[in-house]
């Protein structure tokens, strides 16, 4: 496939609409800071963008859509069956420390009295399409700190610019709108109200240096535009945990101010416990009543081991009745295997040997650079062959996308048209109180398009641009 409208860009006027489509992007919002300028927070960049959006297959792209409620229930259900992710975990916990200090805020928080006055589910289906298959395959599922919304949500307009620029007016409807930032600023707010407390805060929780700060900001303007009188705070797990504590009765207090809704922007790899204060803080929240987004077992229903432990026959069963949406939901999953200790670990262990470029090899961790690709999938499989420790590791089907050529646009560095593939993500959010759930949604979705030469879409890490669908028949 080519990127939309490649005859039109491809003239003397490129350098003309790359300048124009950057400065489209500074004008409305789609920016990012600069990395070293952490004093002074005054310097911002914009962010990485296709020049054009990609062609996606309506009827593809509605499936995915619909599928996300089938999703967001499922994964409200398995966040809340204790003895499944305890029992999926064992065997990782044994040997990966960081995946065991979070199973034991699980334990305690199982234990406590109190009951949480509800939940908030905010998570990103990630799916790649499948060039053999023509069909959108299950990467991942986000439940913790999912991002990249308020981008996203930009990416409609600035692309809508570019096709005009190029004469496609007609086809400038083909890019549909985008709304994920509203959808996560909406049900939070949406959260909120159901803790019942109106000088009850929203609390943004953040890396101390926090480089998300504008995307963060997005959400906090986001909200306030929505209900300015909710109060909004943002501080780190180690502020947390130095400076919160809880009533007799489980509210979590801190600086006095009774907080509502915690909502983690970090807290899923082990570099952001430092020290045993973060711990302390992700613990003092976990205890309390209010409602997190996600709660602990949302997070560890999002791990690697329980993707996989979900794809085994008749799991996704077990939570959802309508075999429709079972088969909507086992429609986009890989080939999943668990390494276990075992004849059917030692053959999957045998699998990727064979065969390493057929192969994902994936740790329990989240946030990208961890997976590992072609012949390191053999070495740290031959290196781990009789070791309990390979259980710490999935191993899964490699998806081979659809390829586009497109240009891509970096700060500072020449744009050349480059073959590309996408990854497509769908963000749901769920919310539920004593009575179940309460609001199921779809809110939008995230193009991200890296190099085809490049493993892993990092927006983060600048492998990936951001990119929006356009939708074809
Ligand atoms: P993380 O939690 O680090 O984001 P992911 O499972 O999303 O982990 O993997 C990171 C990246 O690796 C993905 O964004 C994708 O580009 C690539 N990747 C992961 N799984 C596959 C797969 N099965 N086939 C092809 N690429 C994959
Ligand atoms: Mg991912």
């Amino acid at each position: 496939m080519t990127s939309v409208g490649l005859p039109s860009f491809a003239n003397d006027r490129l350098d003309e609409f790359i300048q124009k489509a950057k400065d489209f992007a500074f004008t409305h919002g789609l920016v990012r800071p600069i990395k070293d300028d952490v004093i002074n927070k005054s310097v911002v960049t914009h962010n990485s963008f296709m020049l054009a959006p990609s062609p996606i297959p309506r009827h593809l792209f509605e499936k995915l859509k619909e599928a996300q409620l089938d999703f967001n229930k499922l994964m409200y259900l398995v966040s809340q069956d204790y003895d499944f992710i305890c029992n999926v975990l064992k065997s990782v916990v044994k040997y990966d420390e960081f995946t065991r200090n979070l199973l034991k805020i699980y334990h305690k928080v199982h234990q406590k009295e109190t009951k949480d006055r509800g939940t908030l589910d905010i998570i990103r289906c990630d799916y790649m399409l499948d060039s053999n298959e023509q069909k959108f395959k299950q990467i991942e599922i986000n439940t913790i700190a999912v991002g990249m919304a308020a981008g996203a949500a930009r990416m409609p307009l600035l692309h809508r610019y570019t096709l005009r620029l190029a004469g496609m007016y007609k086809e400038a409807n083909q890019v549909p709108d985008n709304p994920s930032l509203e959808g996560i600023a909406t049900s939070l707010v949406r959260a909120w109200e159901v803790y019942g407390q109106p000088n009850a805060s929203v609390l943004l929780v953040t890396e101390p240096a926090d480089l998300a700060r504008i995307n963060h900001r997005h959400i906090e303007f986001s909200i306030h535009e929505i209900n300015p009188r909710i109060p909004f705070m943002k501080m780190s797990l180690g502020d947390i945990g130095m400076r919160a504590d809880l009533t007799d009765d489980q509210q979590l207090r801190i600086d006095g101010c009774e907080i509502a809704v915690v909502y983690y922007r970090t807290g899923y790899k082990p570099e952001f416990y430092k020290t045993k204060v973060e711990w302390k803080g992700r613990l003092l929240a976990e205890q309390s009543c209010a409602i997190k987004c996600p709660s602990i077992g949302g997070h560890l229903a999002g791990t690697k081991t329980v993707q996989q432990a979900i794809s085994e026959p008749g799991v996704i069963e077990k939570y959802i009745d309508d075999p429709e949406a079972v088969v909507r939901i086992r429609n986009t999953f890989c080939r999943l295997y668990s390494l276990n200790p075992g004849p059917k670990g030692d053959h999957a262990a045998d699998l990727g040997i064979e065969n390493p470029e057929m192969f994902v090899l994936k740790p329990n961790r989240e946030g990208g650079g961890n997976n590992l690709f072609g012949k390191d999938i053999k070495e740290k499989l031959i290196e781990l062959k009789g070791s309990p420790e390979r259980a710490t590791f999935i191993l899964m089907e490699r998806v081979e996308p659809v390829k586009i050529n497109g240009y891509s646009v970096k700060p500072l560095e020449p744009v050349t048209l480059r073959e590309m593939t996408y990854e497509l993500g769908i963000y749901g959010a769920t919310i539920c109180n004593s009575n179940g759930i309460i609001h199921s949604l779809q809110i939008g979705h995230l193009l991200r398009t890296k190099p085809a030469d490049e493993n892993e879409a990092s927006l983060s890490a600048g492998t990936a641009v951001n990119d929006s669908p356009f939708l074809v028949s």
